[in-house]
């Protein structure tokens, strides 16, 4: 038997200038990207893996109206 999980409540986003509710987008201001790559016998490189370091602020606006909404995500 499966224990039934809990779904937690969550507080909406919306946002305050234009109430979109739906889209966002996320800007991370500085991350390191590693791509790992595998040569091949004939010399050309296949990328196996892709790991994405985040360093700086993560950001995060309405998609709608360009608004940031940082604070309100991580409230
Ligand atoms: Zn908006």
């Amino acid at each position: 038997m499966k224990k039934p999980f809990k779904i937690l409540y969550r507080e909406k986003i919306v946002c305050p200038n234009c109430q979109n509710s739906e889209d966002f987008y996320e800007v991370i201001e500085n991350a390191t990207i590693f791509i790992y790559y595998l040569q091949n016998e004939d010399g050309s490189l296949e990328a196996i893996e892709e790991e994405i370091e985040v360093l700086g602020p993560v950001k995060f606006f309405c998609a709608n109206c360009n608004t940031e909404l940082t604070q309100m995500r991580n409230k």
